[in-house]
């Protein structure tokens, strides 16, 4: 669009980032978010719900995450291999830095009932836990085709106390459980929370949990100038789904235009298959889930079912930020396939003893694609650890 946008990548009033954003939701839902519109930077920019979110990161959740110089992987490749290590946040990614900040944000508005929608289950897992520790109940709507799929997550939730509904609808995955959850939350619009797990959703959603993950770069910021002398790196590599991990590892160099951002789509089993989720590369303008985004639809408007071996990468959009970000220029959007994606889990997992996720390991593909300069400095966002890809990983074995 215009280039005075350029240099602007912070959420507008209007809850836009260029064309992309805003809060296209059904009348019903209207004051339920109106009042986090209207409350959210006011209550997280308390210092009191600080220091209370600062303590849970640090005590509970595990921060600051290291960040690891992946010396053999910095061989192969010629440069300074970072790994900013969200593995090892509890309950194995960085979701929950997400999930904590919400359930302190749900309390100070007096909810009592929390609701979120999961597809694989990491979302509804770190939503569980975070309801355990605060002592409010919980539901989780997930597709029944998913439930099944995914039993190991589907157990830690009901152990952790949360009530897994499954939705029946329609293809009876991720996005029929958000329809569900969406219907509870008009029907419960005083007393429920509802936690979306990544940087999409309706105003003021996307800017929310991008604030929440924000603290990927601000560690990653310290720890680089601690450990090189300068606070940036030459690139910051990360997968996307819906587009948390990378906006939280992205979010503090946003406007330092010497940092390639490079942002990882899964392409499946190709971008030209028909069975990928490389929402860049092949979606429209349009509205899901509440806001204004690139996602992948039919001609008359259809979303069409995406495809990538990662569950957390299967997704037929991205946040608005992302959709800026690719439409303005500044991240570069890149893919990596199923198969390559396996190829690189192996590949780190044997030269830096690390078994990262799924969707992690589309982002360790991009370094075998990217040509790099002598001085240049790499940090790679490690999402999550790969213990629950086990039995896709087995396969290959
Ligand atoms: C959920 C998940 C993702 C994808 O979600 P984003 O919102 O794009 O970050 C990536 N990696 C892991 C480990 C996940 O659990």
């Amino acid at each position: 669009m215009t280039t005075t946008q350029q240099n602007n990548f912070a959420v507008d009033g209007h809850g836009y980032y260029g064309d992309f954003g805003g809060a296209f939701i059904p009348e019903m839902l209207y004051p339920n978010v109106k009042q986090l519109q209207d409350q959210y930077l006011k209550i997280t920019q308390e210092p009191a719900f600080q220091q209370e979110l600062q303590q849970l990161l640090r005590d509970y959740v595990g921060r600051p995450t290291p960040l690891f110089l992946a010396e053999r992987l910095s061989v192969k490749h010629g440069v300074p291999v970072y790994l900013k290590r969200e593995d090892l946040c509890h309950t194995g990614a960085h979701k929950i830095n997400n999930t904590v900040g919400q359930i302190l944000l749900a309390q100070r508005l007096g909810k009592k009932r929390i609701i979120a929608e999961t597809g694989a289950g990491q979302h509804g897992v770190a939503t569980a836990t975070v309801c355990a520790l605060k002592g409010l109940e919980c539901i989780v709507y997930m597709g029944e085709k998913d439930i099944e799929r995914q039993a190991p997550n589907v157990a830690r939730m009901q152990m952790l106390g949360a009530t897994v509904v499954p939705a029946v609808s329609g293809s009876k995955t991720l996005k029929d459980a958000t329809n569900e959850a969406i219907r509870d939350w008009i029907n419960n619009p005083v007393d429920t929370h509802y936690i979306i797990g990544s940087v999409v959703g309706p105003h003021p959603y996307p800017d929310m949990v991008a604030r929440f993950q924000s603290i990927i770069s601000e560690e990653i910021k310290k720890q680089l100038l601690e450990k090189t002398g300068s606070e940036l790196p030459s690139h910051v590599i990360a997968c996307v789904g819906g587009g948390s991990n990378a906006a939280g590892a992205f979010y503090h160099f946003l406007d330092d235009l010497s940092v390639q951002l490079v942002a990882v789509e899964a392409a499946g089993c190709g971008i030209d298959s028909g069975m990928s989720a490389a929402t860049t590369q092949l979606g429209k303008p349009g509205i899901l889930h509440g806001s204004k985004s690139l996602l992948m639809q039919t001609d008359d408007g259809q979303v069409v079912e995406p495809h990538s071996i990662s569950a957390g990468l299967d997704y037929p959009g991205i946040g608005p930020l992302h959709a800026h970000l690719f439409k303005t220029g500044r991240a570069t959007f890149m893919s990596a396939t199923d198969e390559q994606a396996i190829k690189a889990a192996f590949e780190v997992t044997r030269t830096e003893g690390i078994i990262p996720a799924l969707e992690t390991a589309h982002a360790f593909h991009i370094l075998n694609e990217l040509q790099f300069r002598k001085d240049d400095v790499v940090v790679i966002c490690l999402s999550g650890r790969g213990d629950k890809d086990l039995s896709t990983y087995m396969k290959y074995l």
